[in-house]
């Protein structure tokens, strides 16, 4: 079972924000911004790469629930998928990352000596 999973399963204790049947909200054990939340389905799928439209369909307005109860709706707020290898994906279970409680910063992302590759 993935760590996202276990989660789910409550064998991992993590923070909830919020849950409904299909979808949990819960703050990143290492938060990148003042509010770092995490939302997955609660069925395992890997990535983003290989999600349903269907499913999305229904993640999308539990992530605008998820934005609204932290007032996020407000202020704004960053949403990350981390997809494979070059994406940086380290749980194989869809993750959004939701990013904000401050203004963000938009650097240049790529590895600079990986980003040479390509120049
Ligand atoms: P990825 O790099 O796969 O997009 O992001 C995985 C995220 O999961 C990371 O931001 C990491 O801090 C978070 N994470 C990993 N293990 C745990 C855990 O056991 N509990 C919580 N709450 N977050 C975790
Ligand atoms: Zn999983």
């Amino acid at each position: 079972m993935c760590i996202f999973c276990k989660i789910v399963a409550g064998e991992i204790p993590a923070n909830k924000v919020m849950e409904n049947e299909e979808f949990l909200a819960f703050h990143d054990i290492n938060p990148k911004a003042p509010i770092h939340i995490l939302i997955i389905p609660k069925h395992h799928v890997e990535n983003f790469q290989s999600t349903p439209p269907e499913l999305m369909a229904k993640m999308t307005p539990f992530i605008q629930e998820v934005a609204k109860k932290l007032e996020l709706d407000k202020t704004g707020y960053r949403l990350i998928v981390n997809n494979g290898e070059d994406g940086g994906q380290e749980v194989m279970h869809l993750h959004f990352h939701m990013l904000g409680g401050a203004k963000l910063s938009w650097p240049y992302l790529a590895i600079e000596e990986e980003a040479k590759k390509y120049m």
